[in-house]
């Protein structure tokens, strides 16, 4: 659960401010130079967040006012490289993250399974959320498949999904050994904002599925697009920065579809674990929370025999993405 924990208050949100999520497999030759200009435009523009950067591409999320965001993406589409790079724009501000961090890594995102690559052969079968979301209801030989780790898709998920018990992204290619039983089915796959699903749609191919789909711009664009009408999607939206869970059920007035990992009740609060090095990130009541400050413990700890005063809490993770 390494590298996954986030400050216990999230921010309010001004009313100009906003957070942008984008990415795009494409060929950066130079990663390095690339991440310093890009770090200077950001600073420029007062954003903040986390971008990475690869000879692959880019994958970011920021936030800041709207007037930045709106110059930082004029930027991008100035450079032919991202001129059609999709950006998912969701209420949130600078405050959602502790600072900006560009970072120049091996790939956008950490897969890790030595896998081939090419975004231009392997990242096919996108389907549009609608028409992603007619097939999920009208072909039984369907299959949901959440590409994201378990305690995302803990707060929220599709309903029916497959929903891998995985921590990390990268522990996705031993996971998929479990679920060989669906080969010949009709995989409609998905992630927050569709960069994970590129790669594991090849993975899959790979390890001999047939029939692969990723829905395009991920739960992020299914939202944005179906608006009032995405009854498929139940709960609310896990997000790697300090907002933690981005309201979508809750915000329609529907029970949260998370589960207290203490109590089984309903409920869309994560907490870390406190005792370092545990630190998971879990699901817990708020009224567990105010009565007993063990419970910020997971059960694990908690069944262990730590409690608040016992377990080691000094060192205070920072928030980093997955
Ligand atoms: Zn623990």
């Amino acid at each position: 659960m390494d590298g996954v924990s986030f400050m216990e208050n999230p921010h309010s949100t001004p009313a100009d401010e906003c957070v942008l999520l984008y990415y795009k497999y494409v060929r950066i030759d130079d990663p390095r130079s690339f991440a310093g200009d890009h770090r200077a435009l950001c600073r420029g523009l007062g954003l903040r967040g986390r971008i990475i950067v690869a000879e692959e591409g880019i994958n970011g999320t920021v936030g800041g006012t709207d007037e930045a965001a709106d110059t930082y993406r004029r930027a991008l589409s100035e450079d032919p490289r991202f001129a059609d790079m999709p950006f998912k724009l969701s209420r949130g501000a600078a405050g959602a993250f502790p600072k900006l961090s560009v970072k120049v890594r091996p790939e956008i995102v950490t897969l890790g399974a030595n896998l081939p690559f090419d975004p231009k052969r392997d990242a096919t079968g996108h389907l549009p959320p609608s028409e992603w979301k007619r097939v999920a209801e009208e072909d039984p030989e369907a299959v949901v498949f959440d590409v994201r780790n378990r305690y995302e898709s803990d707060v929220g998920r599709f309903r029916g999904a497959v929903t891998p018990p995985i921590d990390h992204f990268r522990d996705l290619p031993r996971a998929l050994e479990d679920y060989g039983h669906l080969r010949d089915k009709k995989i409609l796959m998905y992630c927050t904002g569709g960069i994970r699903c590129e790669k594991a749609s090849a993975l899959f191919r790979r390890a001999g599925f047939r029939e692969v789909y990723q829905l395009e711009g991920g739960i992020m664009n299914y939202e944005r697009e179906l608006a009032g009408r995405e009854d498929l999607w139940e709960g609310d939206c896990f997000v790697f920065d300090n907002r933690v869970v981005l309201p979508m059920g809750t915000a329609r007035g529907e029970p949260p579809a998370g589960t207290c990992a203490h109590s089984g009740r309903a409920t869309h609060r994560y907490v870390n674990c406190i005792h370092n090095p545990c630190n998971r990130l879990f699901l817990v009541a708020e009224d567990l929370l105010a009565g007993s400050p063990d419970y910020r413990l997971c059960p694990d700890c908690l069944a262990a025999g730590l409690t608040a005063a016992t377990a080691d809490n000094k060192s205070r993770p920072t928030a980093n993405g997955a």
